[in-house]
């Protein structure tokens, strides 16, 4: 079951601003990241969530009840924004129970809810700092733990990790996996960083220009982008053009390659992506390269040139100039063939993305 479904989710703002359709799920218990460019709605969409931002049309649903036109506080959400947003002038312990304060829970239960989640979220032993005695990574252990104790059905996180630093956001992020997994928290993670999305979440969202245009586990959106702009937006760095599509293989700007074979008859292909680390490098040989006309050669190899290697802890990067075009190769580093640019490349047809720029998704 979802526990969290948008259904055609349409927002307009006074000024015209229009987000939307956007439709998306999170499974129950699980993390999906909405994963998109600045401005194309990731706020708006968690706002919604959240009963915060307006609904022209379309529905939200928590696990199957329908929530679209339900206030605010009768929404069991938690949000955590990137900055903590904690009260200065009270303690942690205060900070955590406000919201169990406010509610007028009995003194006993909050004190056990407030044992449970600052051991859960590592905070024993701070109750009583105030926030500026605090690192950023704590004052956002203090933000989740100010929403987890108040048992939200749903969590919804705004780019929570995007004020730390890059060695405290890795730690953070790993914490805030572990303890979603944990507690199985229905939890919309926005960010707009593609390594952090693929790293934490079991599904992604894809949004650009106010639509959700792929939502697929990490592996999928990242090998199989369902869209020319999902591929670039998740990094993609080799596009082919793509002239024609004929006997299951793709003509391009660089001769004709063989693709996978559930997609080598699909019309409509207007690119081939080849992710860097499917770029095989082997020594020139004498196998014969893909020449241009097809003539004879073996399939989904080229003679290639080696331009320049970057190296870069344990890995290499290599541009390599490919029938007049150029294309980078990612592998472990010291595996090149030994001092020669001439070498060939090899292209797995299962490894071979096509994609097509039209954007995928409803139209209002
Ligand atoms: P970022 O990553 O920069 O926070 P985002 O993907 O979260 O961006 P939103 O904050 O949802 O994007 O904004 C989406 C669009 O809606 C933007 O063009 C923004 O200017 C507009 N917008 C957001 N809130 C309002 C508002 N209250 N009134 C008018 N326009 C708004």
């Amino acid at each position: 079951m979802s526990g969290l479904r948008l259904d055609g989710i349409v927002s307009a703002f006074e000024d015209g601003t229009r987000i939307g359709p956007v439709s998306m799920t999170v499974p129950e218990g699980r993390m999906v990241a909405l994963l998109g460019p600045s401005g194309c709605g990731k706020t708006t969409s968690l706002r919604v969530v959240a009963g915060l931002a307006p609904v022209h049309l379309g529905r939200v649903t928590f696990r199957g009840q329908d929530m679209t036109n339900a206030p605010a506080a009768r929404r069991s959400v938690g949000m955590v924004f990137q900055n903590a947003g904690l009260f200065p002038h009270m303690t942690v312990a205060e900070n955590i129970s406000f919201g169990l304060r406010m509610g007028k829970r009995p003194r006993q239960e909050i004190r056990d809810k407030l044992d449970w989640i600052t051991e859960k979220t590592n905070l024993s032993g701070l109750e009583h700092r105030l926030p500026a005695q605090l690192s950023g990574g704590q004052k956002q252990r203090v933000a989740l733990a100010r929403s987890l104790v108040l048992d939200p059905d749903i969590l919804l996180l705004d780019e929570p990790l995007s004020g730390l630093d890059a060695n405290l956001r890795e730690r953070m992020a790993g914490f805030i996996r572990d303890l979603q997994q944990d507690l199985a928290i229905t939890t919309l993670f926005v960010t707009h960083d593609q390594e952090e999305a693929l790293m934490l979440a079991d599904e992604v969202a894809v949004m650009a220009a106010g639509r959700v245009l792929q939502q697929g586990t990490p592996q999928a959106v990242y090998s199989r982008p369902a869209c020319l702009e999902v591929a670039t937006f998740m990094g993609g760095t080799n596009f082919l053009s793509v002239t024609g599509c004929r006997d299951g293989a793709f003509e391009t700007e660089i001769g004709r390659i063989a693709g996978p074979v559930s997609t080598s008859a699909a019309g409509g292909v207007s690119h081939l992506m080849i992710r860097p680390e499917n770029i095989g490098i082997e020594p020139a040989g004498e196998a014969p390269g893909n020449a241009k006309d097809g003539g004879g050669a073996a399939l989904n190899v080229w003679p290639a040139k080696i331009i320049s290697v970057r190296y870069h802890g344990g890995l290499e990067t290599i541009l390599l100039e490919v029938a007049g075009r150029q294309l980078v190769a990612r592998q472990k580093a010291g595996q090149l063939p030994a001092a020669s640019a001439a070498v060939r490349i090899v292209l797995s047809p299962d490894h071979i993305c096509p994609l097509n720029d039209e954007i995928p998704g409803e139209k209002v």
